[in-house]
């Protein structure tokens, strides 16, 4: 895991040094099913990773009450994702307001309620369901968020699932710091990461500022999801996005007025270029076929040697999309 500083006495600050980049990285507007919108933070134009990370939806808050319309099925409640595949990477749910329930090919039934880590490691092929039940509270407000594997482990690494109700939390300069994977502080998250990667939860109060430490070695991501904040000249509101190059022992931070929560997202630059499609990671255009071709034959046997079925889910899986005309090419973590 990454080695944090604990008392981080030098700030490479950005005022007063050229120092590494502070990019403002915009999201779009993803339409998922008929109607429910997302803000897609990464892969961006640019910036298609941060760290391992190399998915980032933020999506909320919606009111379920006042929609009938959904995240994928029309017709139903919320978030509705049936059966879907992933390979060579761990999805992090996390939430701000509501509850998904979440269901898997390794036979895990679990709530996703806030300031809970729920995170599924692919390994080689997993597939799960998402849904939001009908007696969920009536707001939801959260992020979806993939870690790429790594090469050494992406297809060796058992299939799992951890859930952790109590993570660590810390008080730093007065902000509350959930970590949901990784270090900050000196202070560590139990789950499982495959590479120098930190996700943390923080909450500053109105006008206050922070010192937040970094590892040098690492870029990171600063993810407003309320309120807004200082960062160097940048002051990203709602569900914007701020990139930290890497070289910066600490940065300083500040809540605007009204205060400001935001997920920090960062690790050790991700050399490895990945083919991105659909639900899938892989390394060249053939594996993304294997994988969608498992898949397929997985729906029609009901299960196979690479994805199991979701047991308890009441539904159909999702069929992949067929595929691109074209020759996926991997990509760099950045352009
Ligand atoms: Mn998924």
């Amino acid at each position: 895991m990454s080695d944090l500083e604990k008392d981080p006495a030098e700030v490479l600050g950005f005022a007063d040094c050229e120092g590494p980049a502070l990019e403002m990285l915009e999201g779009r507007e993803v339409v998922l099913g008929r109607s429910t919108t997302v803000r897609r933070l990464l892969p961006n134009k640019n910036r298609r990773m941060v760290g391992a990370w190399c998915f980032v939806d933020h999506y909320g808050p919606d009111d379920l009450t006042r929609r009938v319309d959904s995240y994928d099925v029309p017709g139903e409640r919320g978030m509705q994702v049936p059966p879907h595949p992933h390979t060579s990477l761990q999805t992090v749910s996390w939430l701000f307001e509501g509850e998904i329930e979440h269901r898997d090919s390794v036979g895990s039934h679990a709530l996703v309620r806030p300031g809970e880590l729920n995170i599924m490691t692919a390994g080689n092929g997993i597939a799960h369901s998402e849904v939001s039940t009908p007696d969920a509270p009536p707001k939801l407000h959260g992020a979806q968020l993939w870690v790429a594997l790594p090469d050494a482990v992406r297809t060796t690494t058992p299939p799992a699932f951890n859930a952790y109700a109590d993570l660590p939390r810390l008080d730093l300069d007065g902000a509350q710091v959930t970590v949901m994977i990784g270090t900050v502080a000196g202070v560590t998250s139990p789950a499982p990461a495959y590479t120098p990667l930190v996700g943390a939860d923080v909450t500053v109060a109105p006008g206050r500022s922070l010192t937040l430490p970094l590892t040098p070695s690492n870029e990171y991501a600063v993810l407003v999801v309320d309120g807004s904040l200082a960062v160097g000249d940048l002051t990203p509101g709602f569900g914007e996005m701020v990139y930290v190059g890497a070289g910066r022992n600490a940065i300083d931070l500040v809540a605007a007025e009204g205060g400001v929560r935001f997920l920090l997202l960062g690790g050790e630059p991700f050399e490895e270029e990945l083919v991105m499609w659909w639900n899938f990671i892989g390394r060249n255009h053939e594996e993304i076929v294997a994988a969608r071709d498992a898949w397929q034959a997985a729906i029609d046997a009901a299960g196979n040697d690479r994805f199991g079925m979701v047991p308890g889910y009441d539904g159909d899986p999702l069929p992949a999309p067929p595929l691109p005309a074209t020759t996926l090419r991997p990509r760099p973590r950045a352009r």
